[in-house]
């Protein structure tokens, strides 16, 4: 090194940034320091070195050359750019992450006007990812999301973008002169390279996407609303069903708006005493004796008047309000049912419900606090609470029994019917759905659908109760039928408990309410 210029030292066949500064720097004779450097170690490998120094003159005060250090900072280099990389990338699947995905937006954007060009954004989501985690596990779930990674980045163009925002959630951006048609075809490509399984240890496995788009700069302009306004469009993609892509359009966002204001009203509802149960009367056909009610919810909105449960329950159910109100709607249905001691209550359990751990203890904690006698206690669910974990939920139904209170299957037919599990747990009553009960004598299959689930019912020593029976014809039919018990406008609609009150009163005066048995 001795006697060599600085210059010559740096080797000068790399020409970065640092080099050229170095000439320029040592040129102006001033102190200089973090000066960056490449040179070539004694290996010939590429180092990088930061420089500090300062000028040295002779007696006579004439330049000679520079005092000063140079410091080996590769590892310091390569572990940042180490660290910004992982800041911006998924680790998974290295594919870019939410932060690198908005630089790129943002840098996309910026270049509309200038290359006339549309940004599509698309928001990408895995169908049922979530039961494939659940039921193969995490290891299993990490394999496809890896594939799927490939799978998308092999169908872009080099000038799109592709970043995993997290979970089972993937984001492009497509930079095109004619939008709407390439993220159109765009959303074609995606949706038919996932109709090849994919391969984990050895078996094929479906997984099918759904998609949201949003375009700049009809659908917004900057990174937060193109994002959203994307993301309420896969929303709606999914709610119509899997494996679709759907544009974003306006009047979704209004949708939202409302919703998302109905369910904030929702979340005050129990507390400003907005929720009433109201009754509807089970009838004996034998005999045509009133034993029972179902308690069905209702809600009444300050401003929007009352509120259909068919509304409401599904936006407590996304939101896990339905675990609140359902332990309300059990408790006021125990308290407002002691003044019918000889009829049984019916209450509507939702499938959200009974995921939840502490069911058990919510249900023992109202009847002890109530002191409503379990046997009069009926508990209604859907097959759709056997349809994932059927065993826990076999388990879950078994404890309920034990407490003493009876178990109702509702919506009988509706669901995704698996006979078996009428099997492997002892119902006491299936409730048959009432759009078929609505078909009666309209159509022959209607009649022989619900035919053979009463005979079912009979073989299995279930009660079948008919839902919606409006007719007398209906009736009718079902008694021969030897169905025993009905639930509809024929004998009465939901109401109040007070009113209630007043026709249990009016029964026991004709001598047909449960006391005449
Ligand atoms: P569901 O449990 O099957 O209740 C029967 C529904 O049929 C009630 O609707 C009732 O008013 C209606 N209905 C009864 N008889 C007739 C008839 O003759 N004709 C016609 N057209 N309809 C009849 P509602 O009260 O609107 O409740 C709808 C659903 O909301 C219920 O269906 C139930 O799934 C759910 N729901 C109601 N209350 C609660 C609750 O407290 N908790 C939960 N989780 N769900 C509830
Ligand atoms: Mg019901
Ligand atoms: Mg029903």
């Amino acid at each position: 090194m001795l006697g060599k210029a600085l210059e010559q030292f740096f080797s000068s066949d790399s020409v970065s940034d640092g080099w050229i500064n170095l000439r320029v720097e040592t040129g102006l004779r001033h102190n200089f320091r973090d000066l960056r450097c490449c040179y070539r170690d004694a290996m010939g490998s590429n180092r990088i070195c930061r420089l500090a120094g300062r000028p040295i003159t002779d007696h006579s005060g004439g330049f000679i050359g520079y005092r000063g250090t140079a410091t080996d900072i590769t590892s310091e280099v390569e572990a940042h750019e180490m660290a910004n990389h992982l800041a911006q990338h998924d680790p998974l699947t290295e594919l870019p992450n939410r932060v690198l995905l908005r630089d790129r937006l943002d840098l996309a954007l910026m270049g509309m006007e200038r290359d006339q060009t549309q940004v599509a954004v698309l928001c990408l989501d895995l169908d049922h990812f979530k039961e494939v985690n659940d039921t193969l596990g995490h290891g299993v779930g990490d394999i496809i999301l890896r594939q799927v990674a490939e799978r998308l980045r092999a169908t872009l163009r080099t000038t799109d973008t592709i970043a995993r925002m997290g979970g089972d959630e993937f984001v492009v951006v497509q930079v095109a002169v004619s939008q709407p048609v390439e993220a159109e075809a765009l959303c074609r490509r995606f949706i038919d390279v996932f109709q090849m399984p994919f391969e984990v240890e050895g078996n094929d496995l479906y997984v099918g996407v759904s998609i949201g788009v949003a375009i700049a700069p009809h659908d917004g302009d900057d990174h937060e609303r193109l994002l959203k306004h994307a993301d309420i469009a896969l929303y709606r993609a999914k709610q119509s069903g899997r494996g679709k892509y759907r544009f974003f359009e306006h009047a979704m966002d209004s949708e939202l708006q409302a919703r998302k204001a109905l369910e904030q009203d929702l979340r005050q509802a129990i507390a400003r005493n907005q929720l009433e149960m109201h009754y509807q009367p089970l009838v004996t056909i034998e005999g045509q004796r009133l034993t029972g009610v179902e308690a069905l919810i209702r809600w009444h909105h300050p401003q929007r008047g009352l509120i259909s449960p068919v509304d409401f329950i599904p936006i407590a159910e996304d939101t896990g309000l339905i675990i609140p109100i359902g332990e309300w709607a059990l408790r006021r249905s125990c308290n407002d049912a002691k003044a019918w001691p000889h009829l049984t209550v019916a209450v509507n359990l939702s499938p959200v419900q009974f995921k939840h751990h502490e069911l058990i203890e919510m249900i023992s904690q109202v009847l002890a606090e109530t002191g409503f006698p379990p046997e009069r206690l009926e508990l209604e669910i859907t097959e759709s609470v056997l349809l994932y974990d059927a065993n826990a939920a076999l388990k879950i139904l078994a404890a309920i029994k034990k407490l003493g209170i009876r178990i109702a299957m509702d919506d009988f037919g509706t669901g995704y019917s698996s006979l078996g599990y009428l099997n492997s747990f002892p119902f006491d009553k299936i409730k048959i759905d009432r759009s078929f009960i609505a078909e009666l004598n309209g159509t022959d299959k209607a009649n022989a659908i619900v035919k053979s689930v009463i005979s079912l019912g009979q073989s299995l020593e279930m009660i079948t109760t008919a839902e919606g029976v409006e007719t007398l014809a209906q009736l009718t039919f079902l008694t021969e039928e030897g169905c025993q018990q009905v639930q509809g406008y024929y004998f009465g609609r939901p109401i109040p408990p007070a009113e209630l009150t007043e026709l249990v009163a009016e029964w026991q005066t004709s001598g047909r309410d449960a006391t005449a048995a």
